[in-house]
């Protein structure tokens, strides 16, 4: 299948490290050319080597998401480079553990800043060169919306926030042909998750009984099988496909645990 990315622009945010890495390599191996948009240099430029010695084509821009100017920087940086966007994946984020206990209002804004206000910010900015492509957005957000996980009320709020603005965009953008989707994980091996999972008590002990609970092969999901079903979305190839909230988990946000 062709899914028609050739010299289509994307910016994907966090798209250095983890289900975002995976979602950038996989735009650049479909022909598109891909924005990396992630607080480290370092990192960026590791990935952009990457998608370069595979014969793709990527860029990077440093930018602190949580910061609106930064957000701003993103989008101009790539019109002024490419003259066009043609998606936006809004990837990047934190489980930081800003409990209704353990938090404090000031944390709790602040995890609202990293999970969410790039999300809007990024969006609000694009969308002028959206309209003029009739490009589309695709959010990543969390099982944690629907399940809760427990000490994380602003990474929580953020993603439960993510899944109302996926239906509130696409009701405002479908007059300008602009389709907004979500892609929800809920265990992904990446560097994020490999904090999140050593920061409990137990971490192995507590990730085989994790895994053991995923209904579909008791496996944890892939970073590239999140980016699969993220690039589909993005291309027209998912034509009519909008306002929708995608669960690539395994089935382990919504199956009857205890027949696995
Ligand atoms: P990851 O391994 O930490 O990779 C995220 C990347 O984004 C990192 O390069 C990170 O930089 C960067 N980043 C994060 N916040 C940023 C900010 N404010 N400004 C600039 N760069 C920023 O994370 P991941 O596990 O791939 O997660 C990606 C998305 O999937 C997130 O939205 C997460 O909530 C969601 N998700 C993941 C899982 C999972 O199982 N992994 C489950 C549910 C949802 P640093 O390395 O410097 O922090």
């Amino acid at each position: 299948m062709d899914l028609g990315l050739k010299d289509k622009v994307f910016i994907v945010t966090g798209g250095a490290k983890g289900i975002g890495e995976a979602i950038s390599k996989l735009i650049a191996a479909e022909g598109g050319i891909t924005v990396i948009a992630g607080r480290s240099t370092e990192d960026n430029d590791k990935t952009v080597a990457a998608i370069i010695a595979a014969g793709g084509k990527a860029v990077e821009i440093t930018a602190e998401l949580g910061e609106a100017a930064a957000c701003k920087k993103v989008i101009d940086f790539t019109v002024e480079k490419y003259g066009r966007i043609d998606g936006l994946v809004n990837n990047a984020g934190v489980n930081d553990g800003c409990g209704l206990e353990s938090g404090s209002p000031e944390k709790f804004m602040a995890s609202l800043q990293k999970n969410i206000s790039h999300y809007y910010n990024l969006a609000h900015y694009a969308l002028p060169h959206l309209k003029a492509t009739k490009g589309n957005i695709v959010n990543i957000g969390s099982k944690v919306a629907d399940t809760g996980q427990g000490n994380t009320s602003g990474y929580a709020a953020s993603k439960g926030g993510i899944n109302a603005l996926t239906r509130e965009w696409a009701v405002e953008l479908t007059p300008y042909g602009i389709r907004v989707n979500t892609v929800i994980p809920a265990e992904v091996w990446t560097p994020l998750y490999e904090t999140w999972i050593n920061s409990l008590p137990n971490p192995k002990e507590k990730l085989a009984s994790i895994v053991a609970k995923i209904p579909f092969e008791q496996r944890m999901t892939t970073s590239e099988e999140i980016a699969n079903m993220t690039v589909f979305l993005l291309s027209n190839v998912s034509s009519h496909t909008t306002g929708q909230i995608v669960y690539v988990d395994g089935g382990y946000t919504h199956l009857d645990r205890s027949i696995s």
